[in-house]
């Protein structure tokens, strides 16, 4: 059975006063749903080491918005896995869409992301979509498939045995347009059977979490659909009594 997974992705937001308040609010709403639902916050990296010191011995994860695929060496600016794990980190997200954007990460060097996140002890959360233009061209699919399978080229199915995947639509990061549950599900569902060509097992397995504009609101109707493992959560995971119901909702599928 998956189990629900619910991720906060606070993206460049965060002092070391509103880490430690958030932190230990979540801690707490982790300990309550814990055995039944994962509860993780992702953070900037320089504030990483105030979350574990605040949530050290809860049932709240958590890990880095992105990685490095060094180990070391000459890359200023750059964090290793192996840094982002000496803090307690579980995961490490990879391939953000603003990560791709902004930052010009090609599906191969986010695959390569992904395999040095393991190398280094990391659950690497992949994160795919399509933008709104490739939404409206019917394109969702083969921009979805031709992300996973970069990944797939280079470490293989059995990869995603240990990872977890986030369906998040570009037109939905941050606007306040969520994804229809029909949308969301369809998608999902696709994803799913696009990895059980390469195996069923895995396809079955593997956890896939919807982001965009999920909330309070939505959460419910959206974590209710067969193929929704959870989200991963930017704004509203900001907010205590946001984040809060969204791990609630998610209650329903344990
Ligand atoms: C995200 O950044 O991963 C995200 C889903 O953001 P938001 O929830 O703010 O749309």
């Amino acid at each position: 059975m998956r189990k629900p997974l619910v991720m906060g992705n606070w993206k460049l937001n965060g002092t070391k006063d509103s880490t430690k308040e958030l932190a230990t609010a979540f801690a707490a709403a982790a300990n309550k749903v814990k055995g039944k639902v994962e509860v993780a916050v992702c953070a900037p990296a320089i504030l990483i080491g105030t979350v574990e010191a605040n949530a050290q011995g809860s049932a709240l994860l958590w890990g880095s918005e992105d990685c490095d695929v060094h180990t070391k060496g000459a890359y200023t600016g750059e964090n290793s896995p192996a840094m982002i794990k000496e803090f307690g980190s579980t995961f490490a997200i990879v391939g953000h869409s603003e990560r791709r954007g902004y930052h010009h990460e090609s599906s191969e060097t986010v695959a390569a992301k992904f395999k040095a996140a393991q190398e280094g002890g990391l659950i690497p959360v992949l994160c795919i979509g399509e933008s709104e233009a490739e939404f409206d061209a019917g394109t969702t699919m083969a921009v979805c498939e031709a992300e996973l399978k970069a990944v797939i080229d280079l470490v293989g199915i059995k990869a995603f045995e240990s990872a977890v995947i986030a369906y998040e639509p570009i037109w939905a990061i941050g606007t306040g347009k969520t994804a229809t549950p029909e949308i969301a599900q369809g998608v999902h569902q696709a994803i799913r059977a696009y990895l059980a060509k390469f195996d069923a097992e895995v396809a079955a397995s593997v956890r896939i979490l919807y982001g965009g504009s999920c909330n309070a609101k939505t959460a419910p109707e959206l974590f209710a659909q067969p193929d929704i493992d959870g989200g991963l959560i930017g704004g509203a995971s900001l907010k205590v009594p946001d984040f809060t119901a969204i791990i609630e909702a998610a209650l329903q599928r344990a």
